[in-house]
């Protein structure tokens, strides 16, 4: 069969390299973002520029959003010269950003009345993972829709894993983000109680990492962490909307989830604190202002 025309909407930290991979693989783009800035890089690849999402889904035979948060999917699938004007039957919208699972549903609905089939497939992995193709992507949606647009998935991650109807990729991306929260957490308070007890935290990284404590996050980020490098990666106030949807969700679920909830209130203040843009490993910084103390490590 041959490739499809893809629309690329977002061009940021994440859609950025996996536009770039879909050229690399053949795929021919069409692109659009609010940041001009943005798409410099792309056009060079080869990309065409589109001026609104309706221009997109007019030119395209698939859509790929990959965008901050659900109001933002909303207005560039709905909102005025948005996707919804310009879409045909039988053509396909993707979105690949972490949005709330019940605005997924509402959407895939809504399209569904046109004839367009949607898929939610939000990623994990981060930025290595987006340069590099090895993403987690987690699919939710119509299984027939799911196996046409697997080639596609193929281009930009190694684990891809068909979720259940619309709405469960973002479930399984929820469940994520929780996980990965509570590993920063326990990263950061593991190097302050050592760090307050004199050890040196490249110590701590160094046992943790090679027994049962070992996690992906101390992997990634631990180093980093050492020497106080919070360069985003995946910025703090996105951990933020994630733990949102996620309460939200719990809520909607009536699913207590009590650790989750500190963990959402140690972000709000660090996004009040103006740290939002760090990357989330930097959550450390907020019980290190709470215990009096720096983790940085001695080594040289
Ligand atoms: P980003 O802020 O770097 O990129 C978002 C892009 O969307 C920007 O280029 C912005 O200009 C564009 N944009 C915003 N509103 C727009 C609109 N109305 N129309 C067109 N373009 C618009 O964010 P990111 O880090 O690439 O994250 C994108 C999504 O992926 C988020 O939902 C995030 O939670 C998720 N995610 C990020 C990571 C990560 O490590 N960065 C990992 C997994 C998932």
């Amino acid at each position: 069969m041959r490739k499809p025309i893809i629309g690329f909407i977002g061009l940021g930290i994440m859609g950025k390299p996996m536009a770039s991979n879909l050229l690399k693989s053949g795929y021919s783009l069409i692109i659009f973002d609010i940041d001009p800035l943005r798409l410099k890089e792309l056009f060079d690849k080869g990309a065409a520029q589109a001026d609104c999402p309706r221009e997109i889904a007019e030119k395209s035979q698939v859509v790929i959003t990959m965008l901050p948060d659900s109001p933002e999917v909303e207005n560039v699938w709905g909102g005025e010269r948005g996707l919804i004007e310009g879409i045909n039957p039988d053509q396909i919208l993707i979105d690949m950003s972490t949005i709330s699972p019940s605005v997924t549903q509402n959407l895939s609905k809504s399209m569904k009345k046109k004839g367009v089939h949607c898929l939610d497939a939000p990623v994990s992995g981060g930025e290595i993972g987006a340069i590099n193709a090895t993403l987690s992507i987690m699919v939710g949606g119509e299984t027939e829709i799911f196996e046409k647009a697997r080639p596609i998935f193929e281009c930009l991650g190694k684990t891809i894993t068909y979720c259940g109807p619309s709405g469960s990729g973002q479930i399984v991306k929820a469940c994520n983000q929780v996980q990965v929260a509570f590993n920063l957490m326990g990263m950061a308070e593991s190097f302050i109680l050592g760090a307050k007890a004199g050890v040196d935290p490249a110590i701590i990284f160094q046992v943790l990492s090679g027994g049962y404590a070992q996690t992906r996050v101390m992997d990634v980020r631990g180093p980093k962490v050492l020497v106080g490098d919070y360069q985003p990666g995946f910025k703090s106030r996105f951990h933020l909307k994630d733990l949102n949807i996620i309460l939200r969700t719990a809520q909607e679920l009536e699913c207590p989830l009590p650790v989750t909830g500190l963990i959402h209130e140690l972000f709000t203040a660090m996004v009040v604190q103006g740290r939002g843009e760090l990357d989330h490993s930097g959550i450390i910084s907020v019980i290190e202002d709470l215990a009096q103390i720096k983790v940085r490590s001695n080594a040289k």
